[in-house]
């Protein structure tokens, strides 16, 4: 954990990190299908909007649920956005899906870590996996996984799946 810092340098690093070229195109088509889409991650609030606005996207549209951060005396103070969950997360993916699922959404599960196993295997309909990543290689057998390497083929296996 980074004892002091300063937003300069928290965003130095941020500004360097580029979103998956193939998402551009699966997130317009995304909306352009009107289908409800939610950004779940264990990090925090302030770099994701960051990192998707210096990417050129457009923050607003979205829906994100993830921890929030906040510099006091230059020191990182944590909220996070689950400190209930009994399984201990930061962020508790799993209760997330879970309300959409008791609403009755099917659910379509992109993921690649840890942290999306538990939520993938217990409620997921279909999940897509990335490639020798944790979520790919602990889900290796599973009739409802399908591992990709780029959003691409995400979206054309949905347009088959569904069309
Ligand atoms: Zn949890």
């Amino acid at each position: 954990m980074i004892e002091h810092t300063s937003w300069e340098e928290i965003f130095a690093i941020v500004d360097t990190m580029k979103i998956d070229p193939s998402f551009y195109d699966f997130y317009n088509w995304v909306i352009e299908k009107n289908l409800k889409f939610i950004i779940l991650s264990d990090g925090f609030q302030k770099y994701i909007n960051r990192i998707l606005e210096h990417n050129e996207i457009e923050v607003e549209s979205l829906d994100i649920l993830a921890n929030d951060v906040d510099l006091v005396d230059n020191k990182l103070e944590l909220t996070f956005n689950t400190p209930e969950c009994v399984h201990g997360c930061a962020n508790c993916k799993y209760s997330h899906v879970l309300k959409l699922k008791d609403e009755g959404y099917k659910i379509i599960y992109i993921g690649d870590g840890l942290s999306d196993i538990l939520p993938a295997v217990e409620l997921a309909d279909i999940i897509y996996a990335k490639k020798n990543e944790d979520l790919a290689n602990k889900l290796a057998g599973d009739s409802r996984l399908i591992v990709f390497e780029t959003f691409s083929k995400i979206k054309k296996d949905i347009e088959k799946r569904f069309s």
